[in-house]
């Protein structure tokens, strides 16, 4: 940390933040300039406690911290990109990675159709939502233990991946047979203590960034699911809440950008969420992969028209080939530009 004193501060000044400083278990050295004179505070900020306490001192004008706030997500701790494997699929390698599939699973039939749909594109990673989390609680909330066998089933038999969205952790065990992803969703992305239990079922955790939260935020977050044992994290954006109301969410690239810039960790990109309506997917998909994505999870559904949830956004997965089609130049473009 660095501590500012205001201008003319005096001796018994610096020397009463000093002591403070030092109270608080850091070594204060002292700069003296032309105008102001600074603390510079030696100690780890991650393990020590907190100098921001010093800011009520009245000769402090301000107190900046110089470290981050999370450690084992940064690129200091790991200096190469770390890829996921989930069954022979690699999320965070020198391929673009594609993860498709419905908002929810509604039927046996739906998500055999889609599934059916996708794996013919060669698609393995499969969007298997069981548990929905919806603004109201009239709206349809998903199948739950009905969505978890009709998973089972589908998995067995097309041999595709699945991702799952745990609401809380009682739904860990009841997905963890099943499901190889555990996704954490923007609402409960600073629940710390579910993402403490998502971290212990051992299995990948795709955690996406909370509609107001700051990078730093998500990254602390990513923080809490490594530093409980979980090593295969894969960051997702998914957009923020905006003013503007003509998207949905305001898909943050330039976020996407600095998170790749502090962290070693892949990171996806969900336009559908981000876009809220079909004709905005492909845009946002293109610009993600443009801004250095790791990978899409984009929302398909056989009959997005019917669908019991975003059904607005959803593509139909039996056109899921012109989208691949479409995107192929511009993940063939990404995937020249990146390294290993
Ligand atoms: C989802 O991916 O199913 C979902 C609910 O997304 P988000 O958490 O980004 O709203
Ligand atoms: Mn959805």
């Amino acid at each position: 940390m660095i501590i500012v004193l205001k201008p003319n501060s005096s001796d018994a000044d610096i020397e009463s933040v000093s002591n403070l400083v030092q109270t608080l278990r850091y070594q204060p050295r002292v700069i003296r300039g032309v105008e102001r004179t600074v603390v510079a505070c030696i100690g780890d900020e991650l393990s020590n406690r907190s100098l921001e306490v010093l800011g009520n001192l009245p000769a402090v004008e301000a107190v900046m911290p110089v470290q981050q706030r999370y450690k084992l997500v940064s690129r200091e701790y790991s200096a190469h990109n770390t890829a996921i494997k989930v069954n022979g699929t690699v999320i965070g390698g020198k391929k673009i990675a594609i993860i498709a599939g419905p908002c929810a699973v509604e039927s046996a039939t739906q998500f055999r159709t889609v599934v059916g749909d996708l794996k013919a594109l060669g698609i393995n990673l499969i969007r298997a939502m069981a548990f929905k989390p919806r603004t109201s609680p009239y709206d349809f909330q998903g199948l739950k233990a009905d969505a978890v066998a009709i998973m089972r089933d589908v998995k067995s038999e097309f041999g595709v991946s699945l991702v799952t969205e745990i609401l809380g952790p009682s739904q860990v065990e009841m997905v963890h047979e099943v499901s190889d992803v555990l996704q954490i969703g923007a609402r409960n992305a600073q629940n710390y203590d579910l993402l403490e239990s998502v971290a212990q079922a051992r299995k990948p955790v795709l955690l996406k960034r909370g509609m107001a939260s700051t990078v730093e935020e998500w990254l602390t977050a990513a923080e809490y699911l490594l530093v409980n044992g979980c090593t295969d994290v894969i960051l997702c954006e998914r957009g923020l809440r905006s003013f503007d109301r003509s998207v949905r969410n305001l898909l943050d690239l330039g976020g996407v950008a600095v998170a790749k810039h502090e962290t070693h960790l892949p990171i996806l990109v969900d336009p559908s969420h981000a876009a809220g309506k079909r004709s905005l997917v492909m845009p946002l998909a293109k610009a993600a992969l443009g801004a250095g994505a790791d990978g899409l999870i984009i929302e398909a559904h056989p009959t997005p028209d019917e669908a019991f949830s975003d059904a607005a956004q959803q593509l139909p997965s039996s056109e899921f080939g012109a989208v691949m089609t479409e995107l192929a130049p511009w993940i063939a473009l990404a995937e020249s530009e990146r390294g290993e």
